[in-house]
């Protein structure tokens, strides 16, 4: 383990405090994040609130934490106005485009990996589907229906929020008391299956069009979107885990309903530590898919996109997010994408001169205190970005060093460089592109030397054949060889 990890503190949005982090096991940890409803492409706010659990995913890990990561994807269940009266997003789409259920499930699916995996997200350790946990959520219906939180009608099952309230108190998340949720809806009440308006599902009956149906006790049916993830955390990490995650506005009342399912099965409260990520907002207002208020990852990587105008690599957006703290709204704006980048190729500019500083016998930065400024920054809620503060400060002295105003030891520059190699790319998940690409075209640039060399060695020895057949091959796919007096060089087409 890294000695820093006893330094760790985390907002806890159940104690609204934050608290130094201690695992359940020693070494250990089980992280729970709500995964996307696959029935359309992820939106770059979506890719916002998975990239800041990646973060913290990559920072465990770095502190040394045996991490067991389980995101889910939620493929049935999640209806439109949390159940009430709401069709399923995902038939939705399936009748539109005229593909099976299944079929926009795995296009979804497909399409969220690329973009995560563009943005070199690691992949979580484990990545359960609702439709492969039907069983265990029947399974925690019955358990909750046994201890009498539960109730049926006409082949629905509803939970009882008014009966868990009297033993466990509903709403310690949201810190919405439910005395004031049922002064708000109470109109809504007459035409509805539930005894009150603040049950929610846990197992709905299907209707004859709703193809997605298994079978249960109580109905061919579909279980509600709260439970599939009660199920899978529990089955993963144990029904007491260390952190569960997910975007700000699951709060209330998707992650206050898995509370509730926990406590009335298992009689314990699941989580320690609950975190949630604040939203991304475009023009001020919420990314959201329903609004149409939103921007698809590719349309920036592409730039083809009337507003953006210019591709941006993906991560250079993902710095541009880590530059706001986790739980900080960020405002998209092509203007602060663009102040990002530069900041961006300053810093990577600064990270590739570091291999080749002169060194002295003394250094004039305390290269040691700021290091642990870059750990005290992730220590203190994972905040990125302080953390890149830092991280501008190390590359201001790496070019105070290259221009001779700045001096560092041997050891100082190792220290230097190994940080700003482990934050940004081991924490931040960063890729430099640009030497990326220049590693490509230096790899190019030997290939064809080499032919170069073999071609000159086959004209010494007249053998014209493998000589024009280098050179024709070679202009074939695009590299043009020319012999001039000094020697042969090279075109790329
Ligand atoms: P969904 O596919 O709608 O269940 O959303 C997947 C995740 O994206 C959830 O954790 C949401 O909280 C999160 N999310 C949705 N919209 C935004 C947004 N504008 N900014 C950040 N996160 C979001
Ligand atoms: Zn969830």
């Amino acid at each position: 383990m890294n000695a820093q990890h006893e330094n760790l503190s985390i907002y806890n949005s159940l104690s609204k405090q934050k608290e130094t982090f201690k695992p359940i096991t020693e070494g250990a940890v089980g992280m729970y994040v709500c995964g996307p409803t696959v029935y359309s492409n992820v939106h770059l706010g979506n890719c916002r609130t998975f990239l800041s659990f990646d973060l913290v995913f990559r920072y465990l890990k770095h502190l040394g934490y045996k991490v067991r990561y389980v995101r889910n994807i939620t493929d049935a269940g999640h209806l439109e106005n949390d159940g009430e009266s709401g069709d399923d997003p995902i038939l939705k789409k399936a009748r539109i485009e005229q593909l099976e259920p299944m079929e926009v499930v795995q296009k979804y699916t497909v399409d969220f990996h690329s973009t995560m995996e563009k943005f070199n997200a690691l992949p979580p350790s484990i990545e359960p589907t609702a439709t492969g946990h039907i069983f265990e959520q029947i399974h925690i219906v019955e358990k909750i229906l046994s201890e009498g939180y539960a109730y049926e009608k006409n082949g629905s099952v509803y939970f009882d929020v008014m009966k868990f309230n009297d033993d466990y108190a509903y709403g310690k998340l949201s810190g919405r008391q439910l005395d004031d949720m049922i002064t708000n809806t109470r109109e809504l009440a007459a035409q509805s299956e539930k005894k009150n308006p603040q049950d929610f599902a846990l197992w709905k009956k299907a209707e004859p069009q709703h193809i997605m149906r298994w079978p249960s006790p109580w109905s061919d049916g579909f279980p509600g979107w709260h439970l599939e993830c009660t199920a899978m955390s529990t089955k993963y990490l144990g029904i007491q885990f260390d952190i569960h995650g997910g975007g700000m506005d699951l709060k209330f009342p998707h992650h206050e309903c898995e509370i509730a399912q926990a406590e009335a099965t298992n009689k314990k409260s699941p989580v320690n530590v609950w975190m949630h990520a604040n939203m991304l907002t475009l023009n001020g207002k919420k990314m959201s898919k329903s609004t149409g208020n939103y921007i698809l990852p590719n349309e920036l990587f592409t730039g083809e996109n009337e507003v953006i105008g210019k591709p941006f690599s993906p991560t250079m957006v993902k710095f541009f997010m880590y530059q706001a703290h986790y739980r900080s709204i960020l405002d998209f704006s092509k203007e602060a994408l663009e102040a990002s980048e530069k900041g961006f190729n300053r810093l990577m500019d600064a990270y590739r001169n570091a291999a080749n500083l002169p060194t002295a016998k003394d250094s004039s930065f305390d290269v040691t205190g700021w290091r642990q400024s870059c750990y005290d920054a992730m220590n203190d809620d994972f905040n990125s970005p302080i953390l890149i503060a830092q991280l501008f400060e190390g590359a201001k002295y790496i070019n105070a060093v290259k221009d001779g105003n700045a001096t560092l030891t041997e050891t100082d520059k190792d220290q230097l460089q190994t940080t700003m190699h482990d934050f940004l790319f081991d924490v931040l998940g960063l890729l430099d592109t640009a030497s990326e690409a220049n590693d490509g075209a230096e790899k190019l640039t030997g290939a064809i030397q080499l032919l170069i060399a073999l071609r000159e060695q086959a004209r010494a020895n007249r053998d014209w054949g493998t000589s024009d057949r280098i050179r024709d091959e070679l202009q074939e796919v695009g590299i043009q060889l020319k012999d001039g007096k000094e020697g042969t060089t090279f075109t790329l087409n």
